[in-house]
């Protein structure tokens, strides 16, 4: 049993008409908290829309025809105002269900609940509802399911989350996508899931770009699942090296037979909910690169220079994202 279909926010379409994916995007990111400033810093619904629609234009010239949203439930995604930006920017945006990691998300709420009942079935129902039913009160479904696991470790409470997502996963047939931090936990994450159950073939490890260890990326390969570098132009920060150090590392991967395993995307954040920060992301000069447009304008071209095939590029901005989806 499967979706026939794939649920962006503006609804179902086939996995054929996914074209060029982005895998790992956003359109927002709001850190558990940011909901309590709004008595200072309103989410500025108008200009949010504008900007976003103004973005998914430039991508759309790009060539770029479905953006993935990777925001998880409880780090600020907004499912009504990204239905909003596809309808005004004709953009096919898939937005996801899932929690963060424990130490960033909002894990005080289930971790208190736990204290009560077993949780595992709770945050269950939780992505069904979100993926089959509607996110709050509408009918936008997601299409997606997002991971976290934090450095080093899987702890008790993400343990129980990866679970719920293998289940609901197998209910839908959706694809799960992950955020590994600091370039860990990527093999053993895609153990945990496939050992749930999961199919290696539903499953991105995430932020494999973080990690310029070869070894690390072989051992992720080996279980099947997708590899994500889908941090493209994002240097220095959240430990994610120069692009001059993960291109090499991508060519190599692509050189050993693995295109047909590999994403490419930018991890990009369009805007942080809550109060504006003192100096936007995009005017710091280490951070010129970090935007979704970089892989068309710089990574292409630099791989196509190293003797990446066209063919090559379109099965991993094409083929496989239709694959993971069908
Ligand atoms: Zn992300």
């Amino acid at each position: 049993m499967g979706l026939a279909a794939v649920n962006t926010v503006t609804g179902p379409i086939s996995v054929d008409e996914l074209g060029v994916v982005l895998m790992h995007e956003h359109i927002l990111v709001g850190y558990p908290g940011w909901e309590v400033d709004q008595s200072v810093a309103p989410l500025d619904r108008a200009s949010l829309v504008a900007k976003a629609v103004k973005l998914m234009g430039e991508l759309r010239a790009l060539g770029v025809n479905t953006v993935v949203d990777a925001t998880t439930a409880d780090f600020g995604r907004q499912a009504d105002l990204y239905q909003e930006i596809a309808e005004k920017s004709e953009m096919q945006i898939i937005c996801a269900t899932g929690l963060y990691g424990e130490n960033r998300g909002g894990s005080e709420y289930w971790k208190f609940r736990a204290r009560f009942g077993e949780i595992g079935a709770e945050i269950y129902h939780l992505f069904l509802q979100e993926l089959t039913v509607g996110i709050k009160q509408s009918a936008i479904k997601a299409g997606v399911i997002k991971l976290v696991s934090g450095k080093g470790a899987i702890t008790d409470y993400e343990n129980k989350v990866f679970q719920a997502a293998a289940r609901a996963q197998q209910e839908t047939g959706v694809p799960i996508i992950t955020h590994t931090e600091m370039g860990t936990m990527g093999r053993e994450q895609a153990d945990l899931l496939i050992a749930a159950g999961v199919k290696p073939a539903k499953i991105q490890i995430g932020h494999m770009s973080n990690s310029t260890d070869l070894q690390y990326h072989l051992n992720v390969l080996a279980s099947g699942v997708y590899s994500a570098f889908d941090r493209l132009g994002l240097e220095g920060l959240a430990g994610s090296p120069p692009d001059s150090a993960k291109l090499p590392l991508l060519i190599e991967l692509i050189k050993r037979g693995f295109t047909e395993r590999l994403i490419l995307s930018h991890d990009y954040i369009m805007a942080f909910l809550g109060r504006p920060l003192s100096i936007n992301p995009s005017d710091i000069p280490s951070l010129a690169k970090w935007h979704p447009s970089h892989l068309f304008k710089n990574v292409l071209p630099e791989l196509k220079a190293a003797g990446v095939s066209d063919a090559q590029i379109s099965t991993m901005l094409k083929q496989n994202p239709c694959r993971l989806f069908g």
